[in-house]
């Protein structure tokens, strides 16, 4: 290491111990509201002149040497006590993300000194949200898996920073089970209005969503940007479109007041495909709380469920054969022949040969209550766009009305 950087380090450290590392806050606002919801502690050199110093000029020299860990520590101490005058003054506290860096995954119990820096400030742990960045996490991924799972268990939040910048690895969200993931403003940097880089984050956000972790677009500057991100069920937005990162006295008056004063559009006028397609998806849910999309011809099928079904003890996804043969075991004994001779692959692959386009069906169906409930089935073919595989695709309505076993 050259003595360029030791040097660099030393000043940053005494700047620390002068105080003159300030955290700022920059706000996350809720997509769909504009309110404001949670903020991330971003750590600014506030000189005595007045100037103000990026992290991207000190923080390099201060992570190849390790002081940075040091830093990290005293930014969540500094939040810690801001989160602390906020109670005192009657204002509500709000979740805060701070910055950890890899040199923390080695560290020996970090959650638990989180915890006790924590604790030490009397702040609930959840409204502190550790933020590691996906890079980081990618080359410690061990040692990534043990921390996470130790700091759920303080009941700190964990989020991925810069999701998608490098090798995203999905396997790393898997094994993690974020609690939030921060898309990486490079992800944005056609503006949203390039077919392929929407389709993109259309799909970081629909397995986000699916799995329950909430989104934060990082970086949005732009109208455009906002406008296609709010379609998208993002769940929150960050950057210089709303807020820039902001000293703490500033960051007071803005939480006070809480709502941004953006005009409020209306969800519908702006990039209306991918909304519309996600609300008529809602709708389709409430109407048939189970869909069953098969493959007839590979003997495949995947079930989606809105809400309990009759049934939820049947496998999600598996063979259409298996599926019937387990439906008409769960039908009601006068239905079973009439259900499984319309419903067994032979005759609906017989029926689709013959040109028929739906057929539907009302049978009694068991639920694991032990009731049985009259079911509603609307089989449609869909012709696979991609292959001559035949299709089906099953909606299922069940009424409320039953009669005991
Ligand atoms: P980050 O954690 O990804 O933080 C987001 C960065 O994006 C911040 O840069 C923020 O000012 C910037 N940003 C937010 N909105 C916009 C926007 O609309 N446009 C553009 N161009 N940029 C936007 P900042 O504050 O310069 O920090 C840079 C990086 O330094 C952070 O990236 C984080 O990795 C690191 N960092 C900052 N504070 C700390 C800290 O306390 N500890 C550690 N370990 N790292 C920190
Ligand atoms: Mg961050
Ligand atoms: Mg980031």
């Amino acid at each position: 290491m050259d003595g360029f950087i030791i040097s660099d380090v030393l000043v940053a450290m005494q700047a620390m111990q002068k105080r003159e590392m300030k955290v700022y806050y920059q706000p996350k606002i809720d997509a769909t509201t504009s309110r404001m919801r949670s903020a991330e502690a971003l750590i600014r050199w506030v000189r005595e002149d007045g100037s103000v110093i990026l992290p991207g000029q000190f923080l390099p020299a201060m992570e190849q040497t390790g002081a940075i860990a040091m830093l990290d520590w005293y930014v969540v101490g500094e939040v810690c006590a801001f989160l602390r005058r906020l109670k005192a003054a009657g204002i509500e506290p709000m979740p805060v993300s701070v910055n950890f860096s890899r040199w923390h995954l080695r560290e020996e119990d970090m959650p638990k000194h989180l915890a006790e820096i924590v604790d030490y400030h009397h702040v609930d742990h959840r409204l502190i949200v550790v933020e590691i960045t996906e890079s980081a996490m990618i080359q410690e991924e061990e040692l990534m898996q043990k921390t996470v799972t130790q700091l759920h268990e303080y009941g700190f939040e964990f989020s991925i920073d810069d999701f998608g910048r490098g090798l995203s690895s999905l396997s790393l969200v898997a094994d993690t089970l974020p609690d939030e993931i921060k898309i990486d403003k490079s992800l944005l940097k056609k503006n949203c209005e390039n077919e392929q880089e929407r389709v993109i984050l259309e799909s970081i956000f629909l397995f986000a969503n699916r799995l329950n972790i909430r989104t934060v677009a990082e970086g949005v500057e732009t109208k455009e940007q906002f406008g296609f991100l709010r379609t998208c069920n993002c769940s929150l937005i960050q950057g210089f479109y709303f807020a820039r990162p902001m000293s703490e006295d500033d960051f007071i008056q803005r939480m006070t007041d809480r709502s941004l004063t953006l005009e409020d559009e209306d969800i519908l006028r702006i990039q209306t495909d991918t909304a519309a397609e996600q609300m008529l998806l809602q709708a389709v849910y409430m109407r048939y709380p189970l869909i069953i999309y098969g493959n007839l011809t590979r003997n495949s099928f995947y079930m989606m469920t809105y809400k309990n079904f009759t049934s939820t003890s049947c496998p999600s996804t598996g063979t259409v054969d298996d599926l019937i043969e387990q439906g008409t075991l769960s039908m009601h004994p006068e239905d079973r022949e009439r259900w499984h001779a319309m419903f067994c692959r032979e005759n609906q692959l017989r029926l689709y040969g013959q040109g028929k386009k739906e057929f539907h069906m009302i049978t009694r169906q068991l639920g694991d209550d032990g009731i049985y409930r009259k079911v509603e089935t609307s089989n449609y073919f869909v012709k696979s766009p991609a292959t001559d595989d035949v299709l089906i695709i099953s909606l299922c309505n069940n009424f409320e009305s039953g009669e005991e076993q």
